[in-house]
């Protein structure tokens, strides 16, 4: 973006810059448009390059509000908006600020879903980084010679391979970067131009992709192992090399290397993994809100995950994590909650059914979900015992029922009739992306559950009508978490991201939904709110920083630095220099 800016009052309304006309007009972050006013214009050798009338930006806003709407489909109207963003950052930002609710599937799930699929094919123009195998040896060049005067202060980095629920999408993963930045800004005011969103490219085993004329990105089979691992590890220097204060959002890995990566980096440098700890947050934020319905506790539950991926880990060790902090209160119970107790709260199923630690399970993590052979033994699952979903939910009886498997539809009738046959109300998490994969429509899960089901999915969905009542449907994605845990970690200069901020931020977002929220069917604020959860979020974050001793700043100082670090897409006045 702009090397051509040289001085920014604070705040941020009058910019001293040396590039003229046509060249202001190719800096998206300095780029007004049509609205250069008719000094700007003469003084920065814009007259003539923009046709006469000088609007304001809330003017150019409905312009562009009414062409995305004349747009045949949503792929179209992310377009649209990927070229202004490219092209009018601040612009771009304003509209999205001012209608979250109705464009945040469009430059998020599910339609960067299609986009990402589509990418090679409808690529017009890039605003991130694609780092490919033939820049080893010389990334930490090409990094600086990309960003020359730029400040980064935050990354979204992943390797492709595991988008949403539609698995390797090679380069085009860029898209899913984009929009978790776009994100960022939107809902925590995070700077744009000190955000840099990236695609590790090391290639791509999507064969469709592959035989692909069209393909734009590195053309062969993905690297793996030690190969890997190393253009990664280069790949971190270069950032801490380049980019000292920059806070790291890992996305979209597939979950052996998502989970080699958390561990390998997460001690060298402030980094979070958004598939693991985001979505372990943010799903066991709603299930606290559906306690608050049910008037219950987590102990007291029986948890199915169906899926045993990043999402379901993450989910997994944010549930236990809970479990371990409410622990003590347990001990002080009359009849104290014993280990096995503990461990059967949650059962976790793979493709294969029902884990459970028999010794022949390989994955270290995996084991680390399973159960105990003992307490599956104790929950009626002893050797040759069928262990597929409908065995376990007819057998363990669960309150809750998480999918975070990308299989769609896997939540039938039969199944949710069986569940809700044991519980009065069943909380009910189809929360596969996008919308395509999703186990269940919520509709549905009303009608079998005669209405009694609480649910949030992870697209969003339309509002319920059943039994003479609407119902709200809940959106339980991670964005209610990453943009304030990323403020709260940038804004306290955090060296690390510790598991204490993630829990801080799962019970920061569940203390934010209303009554009214919960009365109209939502577990999660209703994503209008998004920006006020998000500085809620970010403050807990900051304070858990403090208190963990990864800061760099004090506790008194929070609230400053919080909103030191907030970016308003209002438009300065530009000046020759
Ligand atoms: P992943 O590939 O790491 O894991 C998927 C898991 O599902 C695998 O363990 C696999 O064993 C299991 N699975 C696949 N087919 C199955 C079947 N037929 N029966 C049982 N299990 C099966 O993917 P992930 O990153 O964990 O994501 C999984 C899904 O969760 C995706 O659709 C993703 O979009 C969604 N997700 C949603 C959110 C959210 O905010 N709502 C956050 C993260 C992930």
């Amino acid at each position: 973006m702009s090397s051509q800016r040289l001085t920014t009052a604070e705040p941020e309304d009058t910019v001293e810059v040396t590039g003229r006309g046509a060249d202001l007009l190719r800096d998206p972050m300095l780029n007004k448009g049509t609205a250069f006013s008719p000094e700007e214009r003469r003084l920065l050798g814009i007259e003539g390059l923009m046709p006469f009338k000088s609007t304001t930006q809330a003017h150019q806003a409905a312009r562009i509000y009414e062409q995305l709407h004349a747009q045949p489909d949503d792929l179209q109207r992310y377009l649209l908006l990927s070229a202004l963003q490219n092209r009018n950052t601040r612009l771009f930002y304003r509209l999205l600020r001012e209608h979250l609710e109705e464009l945040m599937p469009i430059v998020y799930t599910p339609t960067v879903g299609l986009a990402t699929q589509r990418f090679s094919r409808v690529f017009q123009s890039g605003s991130g980084v694609w780092i490919t195998p033939d820049m080893k040896g010389r990334m930490q060049d090409v990094l600086r010679g990309i960003l020359r005067s730029r400040t980064i202060r935050l990354l979204v980095v992943t390797d492709n391979e595991s988008i949403l629920g539609l698995g390797d999408q090679g380069a085009g993963g860029m898209a899913i970067s984009v929009g978790k930045l776009a994100l960022y800004t939107a809902a925590a005011g995070i700077d744009p131009d000190q955000a840099l969103p990236v695609s590790l490219d090391f290639g791509t085993d999507n064969e469709t992709l592959l035989a692909d004329d069209q393909y734009l990105g590195w053309p062969a089979k993905r690297l793996r192992g030690a190969e890997y691992l190393a253009l990664v590890d280069e790949f971190v220097a270069a950032v801490q090399a380049l980019m000292p204060e920059a806070l790291v959002q890992w996305e979209d890995f597939r979950k052996d290397n998502a989970l080699a990566i958390l561990d390998r980096y997460s001690n060298r440098l402030p980094s979070f993994n958004d598939d693991i700890q985001g979505t372990g947050a943010v799903v066991v934020a709603g299930l606290n809100s559906a306690l608050t319905i049910k008037r219950e506790r987590l102990v007291d539950q029986r948890i199915v995950i169906f899926g045993a991926g990043a999402a379901g880990l993450g989910v997994a060790r944010q549930i236990r994590a809970q479990l371990a902090e409410e622990g003590a209160d347990y001990e002080r119970r009359a009849t104290p909650v014993g280990d096995d107790q503990r461990a059967a709260v949650v059962a976790v199923l793979d493709r294969n059914g029902l884990l459970v630690d028999d010794g022949a399970i390989r994955d270290a993590y995996k084991r680390e979900l399973a159960w105990p052979a003992a307490v599956a033994l104790q929950q009626g699952f002893g050797p040759g015992k069928p262990r597929h979903l409908f065995d376990v939910v007819a057998q363990f009886k669960p309150t809750m029922l998480i999918g975070v498997s990308g299989v769609t539809g896997a939540f039938d009738e039969r199944l949710v009739r069986e569940m809700a046959k044991h519980v009065e109300r069943p909380v009910i998490f189809p929360s596969s992306n996008p919308s395509s994969q999703c186990e269940a429509n919520p509709a549905d899960l009303y009608k079998w559950t005669g209405g009694r089901c609480l649910v949030a999915a992870g697209s969003p969905f339309p509002d319920v009508d059943y039994g003479g009542k609407r119902y709200r449907v809940g959106q339980g994605n991670n964005v209610f978490v990453f943009p304030g845990l990323g403020l709260g970690a940038l804004a306290v200069r955090a060296q690390r991201v510790t598991n204490q901020m993630i829990q801080a931020a799962s019970k920061t977002l569940a203390a934010q939904i209303t009554k009214e929220e919960l009365a109209s069917g939502l577990l999660f604020p209703s994503v209008a709110r998004l920006r006020v959860v998000s500085v809620a979020v970010a403050l807990a974050v900051a304070r858990q920083a403090v208190r963990d001793g990864v800061a760099g700043v004090s506790e008194d100082a929070i609230d400053r630095a919080i909103a030191a670090t907030a970016w308003e897409p209002d438009y300065p006045s530009l000046e020759p220099v």
